[in-house]
């Protein structure tokens, strides 16, 4: 906490931010095995518990939003996770896999379903080994919430199947792979959202903004969990893209700082800029506060992100993250669109700053942050704004 003061003492409006997240948060997660945690506990609670476990920063964000939708994205994240985890599973012998990860929308109707011994870590195994819970609360929601679960849940473990026997090569598979793991994500939340009315019925027809919204995410968590995810044995990064710049994908992390290294990375942050502006599009569509906010703030995180990893040769040797205050700043002041909007853009002036003329992309890149920062510009320009920007530079 202390370093994380340090880091953020010359941006003070972190700092209050920071202070709620720590000391009004009520959300922290259980230090115990999630086994030991749920004795006596109702399928509600089980669910909340099992959040709370299996990802704490999600737990927050489900908390921002309207009561009526919580369990129903409870419950949607906790199906895709199990079915994620069945997915992550290495130890499992893959024709039963490939036929669970296809049935696995059927097994979510069958009271009291559950499956022993499956999962890629403990918390996995022992939320499968209960699912009988998830799915009392699944069967517990109204139809139309049911329906869009089980939808994507459908389409997400036959394409989970389908990438299981062949390897993500060029960028179609890229863009494939994340429709299926995020993308998906995406569409089934605009589908709750719709479902829940308190969004128009639009929502859920506006399919590539939303699965624009998921692999948004997708990309900026894959671009920054190189190091992480090269000494775990996997990697996400496209050959049709890494391999232009190296022969071996492990070759980037002992020459962080060679130019074809960091022209591999630029590039792929290149095409997840793509997203941006679907992105902004789908969030100028929600009218409720809470559901702006639960969709926001991950977007907003990920182009803070996306600035953090642009050009920078850390990310080939560590876990690059933003600021913890930062993080808490985006999560306390990312109310609306004008405020959005703002974030964004000076994000995408960090990128404007970092561009590398001797960069292979840098003129579609350049032009790619020129376009964004204009349609972004809208509100800085007023005074308010204008002054947090000057701020903002001093500081920066
Ligand atoms: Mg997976």
């Amino acid at each position: 906490m202390v370093k994380e003061l340090f880091n953020s003492f010359i941006h003070p409006w972190e700092i209050k931010a920071m202070y709620n997240l720590k000391f009004r948060d009520k959300i922290r997660q259980p230090k115990k095995p999630l086994v030991e945690l749920i004795d006596g506990l109702d399928d509600r609670d089980f669910c909340y518990t099992a959040l709370t476990k299996v990802s704490r920063s999600f737990a927050v964000v489900i908390q921002q939003l309207p009561e009526d939708l919580k369990d129903p994205v409870c419950v949607f994240y906790l199906i895709l996770r199990g079915l994620d985890s069945i997915e992550d599973d290495m130890d499992f012998a893959q024709e039963p896999k490939l036929l669970l990860l296809r049935s696995f929308y059927e097994k979510c109707e069958i009271n009291n379903w559950n499956i022993e011994g499956v999962g890629d870590s403990e918390d996995y195994r022992v939320l499968l080994k209960h699912f009988e819970k998830v799915i009392g609360l699944y069967l517990s929601l109204k139809p139309s919430y049911r329906k869009v679960i089980s939808d994507i849940t459908k389409r997400m473990g036959n394409g989970m199947a389908d990438f299981a026997e062949k390897k993500v090569y060029s960028l179609d598979d890229y863009n494939l792979y994340c429709h299926y793991v995020a993308g998906l994500v995406g569409i089934g939340l605009s589908g709750l959202f719709s479902a829940s009315t308190l969004e128009s019925p639009m929502l859920e027809t506006e399919e590539r903004l939303s699965n624009s919204m998921g692999l948004f995410l997708q990309k900026t968590n894959i671009i920054r969990d190189y190091h992480e995810d090269l000494h775990s044995g996997r990697i996400f990064w496209p050959g049709e893209v890494w391999d232009k710049y190296s022969s071996e994908i492990g070759d980037f992390e002992k020459a962080p700082t060679q130019a074809s290294s960091m022209a591999c990375l630029n590039h792929l942050v290149l095409d997840a800029m793509q997203h941006v502006e679907d992105s902004l599009e789908y969030m100028s569509m929600l009218h409720n506060k809470q559901i702006f906010r639960f969709c926001a703030i991950p977007q907003v995180m990920a182009i803070a992100t996306l600035a953090k990893v642009f050009n920078n040769s850390k990310v080939f040797t560590s876990n690059v993250k933003i600021r913890k205050g930062l993080g808490a700043k985006l999560m306390y002041y990312t109310n609306d669109m004008s405020n959005l909007r703002f974030e964004f853009h000076k994000c995408l002036l960090d990128i404007e700053n970092k561009l590398n003329p001797l960069d292979p992309h840098y003129l579609v890149t350049k032009n790619k942050v020129e376009y964004l920062l204009n349609i972004t510009s809208k509100e800085w320009k007023n005074p308010y704004y204008g002054i947090q920007y000057k701020l903002y530079r001093m500081v920066s």
